[in-house]
């Protein structure tokens, strides 16, 4: 089957979802095609271990080439914006100095960015948590916090309506939002374009790409079989994971050497207290407190109290038999707080001769210094809370894929020019977290959204 659109958009994500909507606004004919199922409120799965096969490439978990780190990505239309936790921060001025001296890209400055922000939270409800609001995990935290002299203070989330306050407990946004509360592209962008004709293409993955002189042509897989497209624009959305490797399947690493360089993800490592008290971490919010100490800001770490539900929980401490079941019998008095450090992008993303993405990604000697030095704090602060034990879990976790088709001037170390097209390529664009130049330290949507706003813009104009 062949189509000819003004734009095809290869990912419905986050940065897909704010592109799809504002370019099929401008009055563009677009497809926006996505590998992942297209649910609804309706249809998401219900239980968790469903939700994670269903909506999670890997049937819930991708794992690095050693094992040793999990990745976990939302794969449906709505991307990792459906089963993220919606935490909003824009960059200060630390990263986006960073990321200027690095790429060379002259707007990554806080004057540039920031009518950039204020669009992309315009389209979206976000919720500051309130004190009345916290769970008794984040009470503990916070407690901690104060003790040890650490600064810390109440997220920013995008979300509607979570009726805390008629005490919803659902603590299922991983899973997707049975209420619509979460302020997915989903429910916002992707939802309104459809409305103004934005076509969507869901099950249909993208494998290969070819430029020619009629346009791009796409080669994908749908349930119907093979499938084949051809645009005069084409936009890669589909991550740092799925447009990494797509360039790498399509041949572009001959002209562009650093695809799949520089790839980061802020790894996370899980740790949960032990107290006499009922704690009952999931009932009530994942995450309504982080640590905000600009102190941790320099040593390149920072702490955040979450809680997932009861199957995530079982899966983060691994094990058998009568120890596992210790472990779970204290489900319930337990709280978790994480270490997130800033790591260097040392990773790679490669793939194999049958077209297989391999994923090296290994912690620097900088990245383990960072992560003790956080894990030194954690401990300190639940301790001071009153934790009788600290359970540390052996996985750990990349939840912010960065990198790969990074954005910047040189040639060499770069992969995407400043006005966001693939280096030598007319027609095609590159917006979504593979453009990121290294990790800024700081959860990236919202500044994803940004970008995808910025590269509207341009194209709009
Ligand atoms: C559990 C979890 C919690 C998180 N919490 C936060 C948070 O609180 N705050 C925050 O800022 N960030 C958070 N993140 C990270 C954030 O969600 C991602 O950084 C962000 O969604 C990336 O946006 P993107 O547009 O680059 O890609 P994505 O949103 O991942 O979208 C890419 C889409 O492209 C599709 N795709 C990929 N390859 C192909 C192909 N070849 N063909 C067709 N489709 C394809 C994918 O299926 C996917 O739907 C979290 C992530 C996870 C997994």
């Amino acid at each position: 089957m062949t189509n000819t659109y003004d734009y095809i958009i290869v990912g419905a994500g986050t940065a897909g979802g704010v592109l799809s909507y504002n370019l099929t606004k401008s009055g563009a004919r677009c497809l926006l095609i996505e590998a992942g199922k297209h649910f609804t409120r309706e249809t998401f799965p219900t239980a968790e271990a469903d939700a994670s096969a269903q909506m999670y490439w890997g049937g819930g978990i991708e794992f690095s080439s050693d094992a040793q780190m999990a990745f976990l990505r939302g794969k449906l239309v709505g991307g990792g914006s459906v089963v993220n936790q919606a935490l909003m921060g824009r960059f200060d001025d630390l990263a986006l100095n960073d990321w200027k001296d690095e790429s060379g890209v002259g707007f990554f400055a806080m004057s540039e960015m920031e009518p950039l922000y204020e669009i992309a939270e315009s389209k979206i409800a976000l919720h500051n948590f309130k004190a009345e609001e916290r769970t008794r995990n984040g009470e503990l935290f916070v407690e901690g916090c104060e003790a040890c002299g650490y600064k810390w203070h109440f997220l920013r989330r995008a979300q509607k309506d979570c009726a805390f306050s008629k005490y919803n407990d659902c603590i299922a946004c991983l899973g997707g939002c049975h209420r619509d509360s979460k302020q997915s592209t989903l429910v916002t962008y992707i939802r309104d374009a459809e409305k103004d004709g934005l076509k969507i293409q869901a099950n249909t993955s993208i494998e290969k790409i070819e430029n020619g002189s009629a346009g791009v042509t796409l080669y994908g897989v749908s349930d119907d079989g093979k499938i084949t497209y051809t645009a005069k624009n084409l936009i890669l959305s589909g991550g740092a994971f799925g447009t990494t490797s797509l360039l790498l399947k399509s041949g572009f690493k001959k002209q562009l050497p650093a695809i799949g360089r520089y790839f980061a993800t802020h790894p996370q490592f899980m740790f949960f207290g032990l107290y006499d008290e009922l704690i009952n971490a999931h009932k009530g919010m994942f995450q309504s407190v982080a640590s905000k100490d600009p102190r941790f800001r320099k040593r390149g770490f920072k702490l955040e109290n979450v809680f997932a539900g009861p199957a995530s929980i079982a899966m983060l401490y691994t094990g058998f038999g009568a120890d596992h079941l210790e472990y779970m019998k204290h489900f319930t008095r337990m709280t978790c707080a994480e270490v997130a450090v800033r790591d260097e992008n040392a990773g790679e993303i490669l793939v194999d001769k049958k077209g297989k993405m391999i994923v090296k990604k290994e912690l620097t000697s900088q990245d383990k210094d960072r992560m003790k030095d956080g894990v030194g704090v954690l401990k300190e602060i639940l301790a001071a809370s009153g934790a009788k034990r600290v359970i540390e879990s052996p996985l750990y976790f990349g939840l912010h894929l960065m990198g790969g088709a990074r954005m910047g001037t040189d040639p060499v170390t770069s992969v995407v020019d400043p006005d966001f097209r693939l280096k030598n390529q007319k027609n095609i664009f590159v917006c979504d977290s593979s453009i990121f130049p290294n990790a800024p330290g700081i959860n990236p949507a919202l500044t994803i959204m940004a970008l995808a706003h910025k590269l509207s813009q341009q194209l709009t104009a």
